[in-house]
């Protein structure tokens, strides 16, 4: 390309993030480079294909298509909804939480979630509506995810941002099972008990009680779709493009320098990576220290170890739902306490082989520290060596053995089966210590661990799943908010609902 080319706004980082700002603002008339390390975009949608079998990385299934929807109006907006392949999870039940042998399905609709829960806990129904009333008003006063742009570059509905997940269903029942499965699919935010504040379980449980759905061709497609549209815009996404600095002029960013020496120019800058790792590009004296130490001192959440089976075709059946399994009611903090025998619980899905009704393919994820794999931290992939494979298969035998206990079916029916770790995952989305949803939210401490989009630096603005919260619904809001510091929000807000 050109390097005297000077875009109107430059990112850095294709996952959802940077790709929903890149279309907001090509959409506003903007000139829009996306500038992404890997060969692939997307980040956390990207996929990866095994015997035939596509499997996602991250995202897989996401809440709140139904028409009208907060989600299905934004990828409307945006152009996307049409090429991208859903299937409804099951409404009666689209994840489904197994403590011990125990089953409980959640779900869609506010209040049939209420009266599936109720015919478990007949005797919980002040609990339970309790709960699910919490839920809906704190979803109802985040502006933004009712169609209201009036953001100003704040945060809206900071509303009980400081309440504490955990204690707040501590406070809702006795009942140890049922406190379990109000927070038993915590993997979707790796669930603290110290920490997770309360905003972050309603507003997660909420985008997929509205409306649960599988993206049954892979993340990928999100990902390519929204890449198509910038360059439709006339704006270009780069792969193979790694930012290792941001050159700046009189206290602001003038480009983003590229691993390969090449130098992309441009008005405004937004980084869709790590805020740590965004301080990291910014040349030092640029921004206060304090803030920068502020940033780098914010703990992250943590990895993740996943398992990709490939499966005998017949044996299994599909589930239209997520599992998400516990052995006892302790669902909070999964293995954070070294102590803690692993695995303790996980959460699986499976892809359909054709409409045969079996699975082709099982994704089973569980959260894993980092210092697990410590020793092998100045390695790269495929070339981590002996002991890295023993440790995977030691820990594969373990999860396996675990998951047995749901699926006995799985002692012949593994055809084949690839692991990722805390490693293959900080190499393959650039996470600090391969966290899986990135700076720890603390609800004793909103306002330290929380990022806004704005830096110190007036023309570099973050995005991702670090700012506002992380998955798609956090990310795509998060990603609005940035947008509201370089375009009218409450216009973008009012096109997207009459879209
Ligand atoms: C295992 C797992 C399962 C999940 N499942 C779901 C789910 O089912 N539903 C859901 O809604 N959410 C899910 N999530 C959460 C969701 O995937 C993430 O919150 C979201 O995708 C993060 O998007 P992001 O914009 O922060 O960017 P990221 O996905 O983190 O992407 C950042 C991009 O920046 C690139 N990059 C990094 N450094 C540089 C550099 N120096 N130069 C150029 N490019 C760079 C990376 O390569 C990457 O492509 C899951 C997450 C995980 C880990």
């Amino acid at each position: 390309m050109n390097s005297s080319t000077n875009y109107d706004v430059v990112i850095v980082g294709s996952g959802l993030g940077g790709l929903i700002c890149a279309n907001v603002l090509s959409k506003q008339g903007m000139r829009v480079c996306v500038l992404e390390k890997h060969y692939q975009i997307g980040g956390n949608l990207q996929t990866f294909k095994r015997e035939g079998c596509v499997f996602d990385t991250g995202v897989h299934y996401i809440g709140c298509m139904d028409s009208g929807e907060i989600l299905h109006q934004v990828f409307k907006y945006l152009g996307v909804l049409n090429q991208m392949k859903l299937e409804r999870l099951d409404k009666e039940g689209f994840d489904v939480i197994s403590i011990g042998d125990k089953e409980y399905k959640l779900a869609n609709g506010y209040d049939n979630f209420a009266v599936a829960l109720k015919s478990y806990f007949p005797e919980e129904s002040v609990a339970i509506d309790k709960f699910v009333e919490t839920l809906r008003i704190i979803w109802d006063n985040v502006g933004l995810l009712n169609f209201r742009g009036n953001v100003k570059g704040v945060i809206p509905g900071v509303w009980q941002y400081n309440e504490n997940a955990h204690d707040f269903i501590e406070g809702l029942t006795d009942n140890e099972e049922l406190r379990a499965v109000l927070a038993g699919n915590n993997g979707l935010f790796t669930g603290n008990s110290a920490k997770t504040p309360l905003y972050m379980l309603a507003n997660i449980n909420s985008f997929y009680i509205k409306s649960a759905w599988r993206l049954a061709g892979g993340g990928t497609q999100l990902a390519e779709a929204l890449g198509r549209n910038v360059e439709q815009a006339g704006g270009k996404v780069m792969v193979n493009a790694n930012v290792v600095k941001f050159k700046s002029k009189e206290k602001l960013i003038e480009a983003a320098c590229l691993e390969n020496g090449e130098v992309i120019h441009g008005n405004s800058f937004i980084s869709n990576i790590h805020p740590s790792l965004t301080m990291d590009l910014v040349e030092p004296g640029l921004m206060r220290q304090v803030y920068v130490d502020r940033i780098k001192s914010l703990e992250n959440g943590i990895s993740v170890f996943t398992l990709y089976l490939t499966l005998e075709k017949g044996m299994i059946p599909h589930r239209n739902s997520n599992l998400y399994y516990s052995k006892d009611t302790w669902v909070w903090d999964l293995h954070k306490d070294p102590n803690q025998e692993w695995p303790h619980g996980f959460m699986l899905y499976t892809s359909q082989d054709g409409n045969t009704g079996f699975a082709e393919s099982m994704t089973i994820i569980t959260m894993m520290r980092f210092d697990e794999v410590e020793q092998w931290s100045d390695t790269t992939i495929e070339k981590r060596g002996e002991s890295y494979k023993a440790f995977k298969k030691e820990k594969t035998d373990a999860l396996l053995k675990l998951v047995k206990q749901k699926y006995p079916q799985l002692s012949t029916a593994v055809k084949s089966s690839f692991v990722s770790t805390p490693l293959t995952f900080r190499d393959y989305t650039g996470t600090v210590r391969g966290s899986m949803y990135g700076i720890e939210k603390d609800s004793s401490d909103p306002v330290r661990t929380s990022i806004l989009p704005n830096t110190k630096v007036k023309n570099l603005l973050m995005t991702g799943q670090n700012i506002n919260i992380h998955g798609t619904l956090g990310v795509t809001m998060g990603a609005l908010l940035t947008c509201s510091n370089l375009v009218d929000m409450e216009t973008i807000m009012d096109e997207i609902k009459e879209a």
